[in-house]
């Protein structure tokens, strides 16, 4: 396996994350990030050796993307000969996916069947998988699913109280998101413990861009806040989270569309929506510090919401092992952690100040005290677990 490199795809609608990895030893050999693809403005930021070059790439579609980048790996001396696998990002994998899986025609089929339920994501995972296909037809290629991890949910956590028909028809309920990260989380986390994960129960929070809770019991996805889509649940940069679904009627009473109030729900809400400014944490601290009221209340909105589904998760669970706080939010932001714990002593949570302050990327470990129930921030690294997963399906 020498040499032997896997690239990891996460294709957006307007945007091309890849990553190359080591097959011997996984290790990240370069990664990087195409943005604004299909206007004028595109570009590409690459990072490989140790060196972050930003490229203009103009007018660039995701193919164009795709072929810049791979010039660009080749060029830097690590991709000297085709990839032996690429694994795929896949948002949506409705009921038929508990698991990675090798890509085939079926397959495809059944990912095209699922854009019902993600139109905003799945067709543009599906022209990544052709487009990879195109360029390595001899590669492996493997599609992981963000609603796999949550196929072990209890028809308790996944049915909504609706006509049962809606499910049973147009599969409607609950199905989760961000599982590869939560369930990578708890890995670590119990590896940390020195525990095998089956007899782990977690509460796993991942606050990125997207944030969702996750309860974990004996290893296994139980309950979790994003549902048929990835909008349900908590508050998030541009999302509202869960909101009465008695708004719909009455926004559609003073005139707005459906699609404007979905654009609203997704891209004009959440910490962006009540600061009125930015959906980026950092900057809403940095306005709250200055007195910015609305970057007040946005902070402390997303907080309680935080900690009132933490506390909602604790209902499936018969004790909490530990609280993990993973993603941009999770891992960077003490403040967050802990205006969350502070709500939370119901639970047994008590914060250490010290411990909490000293965590940040790239470092894991417990920010509470000894005699308080656990909580732990890990980084994530959703890349790595698409990595893995592709090259265990190469060696089955
Ligand atoms: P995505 O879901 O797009 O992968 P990330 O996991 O990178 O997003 O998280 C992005 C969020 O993390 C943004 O709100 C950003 O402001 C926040 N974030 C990143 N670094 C910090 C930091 N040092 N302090 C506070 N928030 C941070």
């Amino acid at each position: 396996m020498a040499n032997d490199t896997i690239i990891v795809i996460n294709c957006g609608s307007s945007s091309l994350k890849f990553a190359l990895y080591s097959a011997t030893n996984m290790l990240c050999l370069a990664s990087g990030l195409a943005e604004r693809l299909g206007s004028s403005e595109a570009q590409l930021s690459f990072k490989a050796n140790n060196t972050k070059v930003s490229i203009e790439l103009g007018q660039c579609d995701h193919h164009s993307a795709i072929v810049r980048v791979i010039e660009n790996l080749k060029s830097s001396g690590l991709l000297n000969k085709p990839p032996i696998g690429v694994g795929h990002r896949v948002v949506h994998g409705g009921e038929s996916f508990s698991d990675s899986i090798l890509i085939d025609e079926q397959v495809i089929n059944k990912i095209k069947q699922c854009s019902a339920l993600a139109p905003l994501h799945n067709p543009a995972n599906l022209l990544g998988i052709k487009l990879m296909i195109e360029c390595y037809p001899s590669a492996t290629q493997v599609a992981v699913f963000d609603t796999a991890f949550h196929q072990t949910l209890k028809a308790t956590s996944y049915l909504y109280p609706i006509p049962y028909e809606l499910y049973q028809q147009h599969g409607v309920r609950r199905y989760g998101f961000h599982g590869t990260s939560h369930k990578f989380v708890a890995e670590q986390a119990a590896e940390s413990l020195n525990k095998p994960l089956e007899d782990c129960h977690f509460i796993t929070a991942h606050l990125g861009n997207g944030c969702s809770v996750t309860a974990i019991k004996n290893g296994q996805s139980v309950d979790t806040s994003m549902g048929l889509t990835p909008l349900e649940g908590l508050m998030m940069g541009t999302r509202s989270g869960d909101i009465d679904p008695g708004l719909f009627e009455f926004l559609i009473s003073i005139g707005m569309t459906s699609k404007a109030i979905n654009h609203m729900l997704n891209k004009e809400s959440g910490l962006k929506g009540l600061s009125g400014e930015t959906n980026d944490m950092r900057t809403l601290f940095e306005l709250a510090d200055k007195g910015n009221e609305r970057a007040n209340i946005a902070i402390n909105v997303f907080c309680f919401k935080l900690a009132k589904y933490i506390a909602a998760m604790s209902a499936s669970l018969p004790s909490i092992d530990a609280l993990i706080f993973t993603g941009g939010i999770g891992e960077n932001a003490s403040k967050i952690r802990e205006l969350t714990l502070e709500r939370l002593s119901i639970l047994g949570f008590e914060l250490n100040n010290s411990l909490n302050n000293s965590h940040g990327k790239n470092t894991q470990g417990r920010i509470t005290n000894n005699e308080s129930t656990l909580a732990l921030v890990i980084p994530t690294n959703e890349e790595l677990v698409i990595a893995r997963d592709t090259l265990a399906n190469i060696k089955h």
